[in-house]
């Protein structure tokens, strides 16, 4: 099944030409519980791990004393999401995190100390099968471990998080949706997804988005969230939320199925926020960076 998001209530790009200029494509991922194989692209999970590569552990002596192995966050394939910015000759991407909280390259940066691994799947001949297990090592931090979740990548449209915008355009913009009584549903969407805009509500975004290793600008490879899709009606037609899948609007909220779908992957990113995990845009093997909301 392929999942589909609403229209948005909006279309700011009509009423304002120049927010054209601040227009991409995300991927939304579309995570929903599942048994994804070794080789197949996936929110938690197996990962297609070479047996002769050691697995990734955490070594902050300060948060958890001994080290430990880190959490398979999610594994992309070129062929499924090649918007992911694969380096030449790679097409398997792996993320992996520790569940504590850490100081990151970035001086913005404490949140999940993460590990990007960018591989050409061919090369894994012989495959780790005995994998760490999360509950194992991580029983009370089970809040920031994802459940094994397949993935329904949908391309959407959406405009840049305000304080991306000139300060004019957005000054504009959030004049024009107040005199109206609309809401903007169209910029830095929610939910699992590759590439596109962040929103920073709750901090404001951080003054420079830079690389520790090389100064180039940080570029947004996966963000992670609580929820899906926002709860109650939106807009003044009183519209459920648009990024509620169409497939997906006859569930009952309150069953199992709704919360299944609205909170795929099991975790509370923040204070049941949203999380982004950055790279460098000029070269995507320096030091990632991941920043909770
Ligand atoms: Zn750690
Ligand atoms: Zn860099």
């Amino acid at each position: 099944m392929s999942l589909t998001t609403g229209a948005p209530s909006v279309d700011l790009g009509q009423a304002f030409p120049e927010l054209t200029a601040y227009a991409r494509t995300t991927v939304r991922l579309h995570p929903r519980r599942g048994e994804p194989g070794m080789r197949d692209s996936h929110i938690g999970g197996p990962l297609l791990w070479p047996a002769g590569e050691a697995w990734p552990e955490c070594a902050d002596q300060e948060s958890h004393g001994d080290p430990y192995p880190m959490v398979p966050i999610a594994q992309l394939t070129a062929a499924d999401v090649p918007e992911a910015g694969f380096p030449a000759g790679t097409d398997l991407l792996q993320i992996l995190w520790c569940p504590e909280w850490h100081d990151q390259p970035h001086p913005e940066g404490r949140g999940q100390a993460c590990r990007v691994f960018w591989r050409r799947a061919a090369d894994v001949t012989d495959v780790l099968t005995d994998q760490p297990d999360p509950e194992e090592h991580w029983d009370h931090e089970w809040d920031m471990i994802p459940r094994a979740c397949v993935l329904q990548p949908e391309r959407v449209a959406e405009y840049s998080w305000k304080e991306e915008l000139p300060e004019d355009l957005r000054g504009r913009i959030a004049a024009w949706l107040t005199e109206r009584g609309l809401a903007d549903d169209g910029s830095a969407i929610p939910g699992y997804k590759v590439g596109g805009s962040m929103n920073w509500s709750v901090s404001d975004m951080p003054r420079s988005l830079t690389c520790a290793a090389c100064e180039a600008p940080l570029a947004l490879l996966l963000q992670l969230d609580t929820y899906e899709w926002a709860l109650g009606a939106w807009g003044p037609a009183g519209e459920p939320h648009r990024f509620w899948p169409l497939e997906e609007r006859h569930l009952e909220r309150g069953d199992v199925e709704f919360d299944l779908a609205r909170e795929p992957a099991g975790m509370t990113v923040g204070r049941a926020g949203h999380g982004g995990l950055f790279v460098c845009s000029a070269d995507p093997t320096h030091p990632p960076c991941c920043f909770t909301q």
